[in-house]
């Protein structure tokens, strides 16, 4: 189901617009017809001939017309008045009678109908035909209608065919199934209140971004035919103070009337933030939150009003939202594993043309640590470079280049390096795959490149695991660090002159070792103490530092030292290698890309 906005006003004018003008339409020109007698305009002329032949029925003259029947009174005529004295005399000769009324009416059952009934019909039989209008575009364009609900701004969703299902997200099992308890319970409530079971109140989906948060709330409004309220959290935040607070109140109260139903609250941290203190507060936040608090509260879980909220900050979220009767289940979204991966990636081929069998297993496996979004992204990457080249289905081979353009960014052709920057970040990279190739503990190398990309990087190794991996030990870690290193290291080898090239090798390697003193508690001086705590574990992971600064300063020397020995380590490790990576490194400035066989077998020779 996509999302569709509430039908635009727009559309509304024009409707109401064009009942009105039909509506005027029919009273000048429809209505008159039926809504009596019809009269016939004569000329002054034919009166008098009529009344010569005596052909007059009844006559009426009015000041400005006259009007008159024939003598079987079978048609009305209407003639303009005409100076003429000896008029009525002569009528009077030619036997007419002088009604005092002529009936250009008809009756009034008959008026009553065309006057009330019939607008009324017509109305209702323009709106319906413009529902229905409304309805198919909005099917048309890919979803069903959502109709915007009262003040609080809410989407409800009416699930429809062409809905998002659990079957569209791949991966994460574990969601599916604690959301599809929810959808039973919504489905068939008696089955939980017989036995005295209540379900959750409210449900908060937590994880990084882009791992089908919102994707399987949408899910649960497919799969569940009730109504879906879906709502921002940030659409709750107003310029005007209880703004916000009035909102949470309307929309509970729609949710109340449609029971069951689910109410969707995405990225639920803009308004559920911790209420502190300090920094003179947020009153209009707090507001909106203290009502939402109420509002958990006073809802009667068993009627079927569930709570689903979406975020990736779930420790800044006020406990009192967390507590038990209102956000009380959790259900973790994390990046998806190898599996998950193959699955996600088979879902949005499933959507793109692709050529028969392709094993995306490969491809799985070096997009490791890739969100869903990543990976649909990954998948049109491909389709687009398929288009690009002419084709008509994207191949294997455009996946795996797309998951680097995803990771490493496009290549970059305009940019031409020197001969002797080549060299340097030839060597670079082989000082990289040597070193690894050479460390028990090091993940194969899968591709060395030095072809530019956009993201600024000037050739890579790519190395990949080969399955998934959850726990790395103080041996791989140090590996790592010493892989980082040989970049450099070569080059210093080499050339004798370091470069601005190993920057990012020389943050990530920090990064690492400093992990390894003040998190993973992995060295002897400081053991098992946390010396930074991590918030905003899915946005990143900023670590604080948790310690006195003379703590700090011998926490950096022993970074340092960690460095330093691994530093050393890479440079014995290729000095003792020196013809392979000389040999290796004129083979890669010739081909500009080489595959972790090519590689493995010159350095086996
Ligand atoms: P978030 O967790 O940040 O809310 P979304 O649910 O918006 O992420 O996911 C963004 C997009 O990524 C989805 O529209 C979908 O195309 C893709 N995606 C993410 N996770 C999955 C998944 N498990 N299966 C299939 N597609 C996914
Ligand atoms: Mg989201
Ligand atoms: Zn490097």
């Amino acid at each position: 189901m996509k999302e569709v906005k509430e039908p635009s006003r727009k559309s509304w004018i024009y409707y109401y617009a064009i009942v009105m003008v039909i509506i005027i339409l029919l009273n000048a020109f429809v209505f008159p017809l039926f809504s009596g007698v019809r009269v016939h305009d004569t000329d002054y002329g034919t009166f008098m001939t009529m009344i010569e032949k005596g052909d007059i029925g009844r006559v009426e003259i009015q000041s400005n017309q006259i009007l008159f029947t024939d003598k079987a009174e079978k048609s009305v005529y209407r003639t303009g008045p005409v100076s003429d004295p000896t008029l009525a005399q002569r009528l009077h000769d030619a036997g007419a009678v002088f009604a005092g009324e002529i009936v250009t009416q008809s009756s009034p059952i008959l008026s009553f109908i065309m006057s009330w009934i019939f607008p009324i019909a017509l109305f209702a039989l323009l709106g319906q035909f413009f529902s229905k209008k409304l309805s198919r575009m909005m099917k048309d364009s890919g979803g069903s209608m959502a109709f915007g609900m009262g003040n609080s701004g809410a989407k409800v969703y009416v699930p429809s065919s062409s809905g998002i299902s659990f079957d569209d997200v791949a991966g994460e099992d574990e969601a599916k199934e604690l959301l599809s308890e929810i959808v039973d319970f919504l489905h068939d409530p008696k089955k939980y209140r017989e036995i005295g079971a209540k379900l959750p109140k409210g449900a908060l989906l937590v994880g990084p971004p882009g791992t089908g948060k919102t994707l399987l709330a949408k899910a649960v409004a497919g799969e569940a035919e009730v109504p879906f309220f879906s709502i921002s959290g940030s659409e709750f935040v107003e310029m005007f103070v209880g703004r916000g607070a009035a909102k949470v109140r309307d929309l509970f109260k729609q949710a109340n009337e449609k029971a069951p139903c689910i109410v969707f609250i995405d990225e639920i941290d803009t308004i559920g933030k911790k209420r502190d203190g300090s920094m003179g507060g947020n009153d209009e936040r707090e507001q909106t939150l203290n009502q939402l608090l109420t509002e958990m509260d006073g809802f009667d879980g068993s009627k079927g009003v569930v709570v689903l909220a979406a975020t990736n900050r779930p420790d800044s979220l006020d406990p009192a939202l967390l507590r038990p009767g209102r956000f009380d289940r959790r259900i973790p979204v994390e990046l998806p594993d190898l599996k998950g991966r193959v699955d996600i990636l088979k879902v949005h081929a499933s959507k793109i043309k692709t050529e028969d069998n392709i094993d995306f297993e490969p491809i799985a496996r070096v997009a490791a640590g890739a969100s869903g979004a990543e990976l649909a992204n990954i998948v049109n990457e491909a389709a687009l470079r398929a288009v690009r080249d002419g084709r008509q289905k994207a191949t294997a081979t455009d996946l795996m280049e797309s998951v680097e353009v995803v990771i490493a960014g496009y290549q970059k052709k305009s940019r031409v390096l020197s001969d002797e920057e080549k060299k340097t970040v030839a060597y670079h990279e082989i000082g990289h795959a040597l070193v690894a190739a050479m460390q028990t503990h090091s993940a194969p190398v899968q591709k060395i490149t030095i072809i530019p990309r956009t993201s600024g990087a000037l050739g890579y190794t790519l190395q990949v695991d080969e399955g998934d991996k959850f726990l790395m030990d103080k041996n791989e870690l140090l590996d790592k660090i010493a892989t980082f290193a040989g970049g450099r290291a070569a080059e210093e080898l080499v050339f004798g002159v370091a470069t601005t090239g190993a920057s990012n090798d020389i943050e990530q390697a920090t990064k690492l070792a400093r992990a390894m003193v003040s998190r993973f508690g992995m060295t002897e001086e400081f053991g098992m103490v946390a010396l930074e705590t991590v918030s905003n574990q899915y946005l990143g992971g900023d670590a604080s530092l948790a310690c006195s600064p003379e703590t700090q300063t011998a926490m950096d020397k022993k970074v340092m030292e960690i460095i330093a020995a691994q530093h050393q380590k890479a440079i014995d490790i290729l000095r003792a290698n020196m013809d392979k990576l000389h040999e290796l490194s004129s083979f890669l400035y010739e081909k500009e890309t080489i595959t972790g066989e090519e590689f493995m077998e010159i350095l086996n020779n």
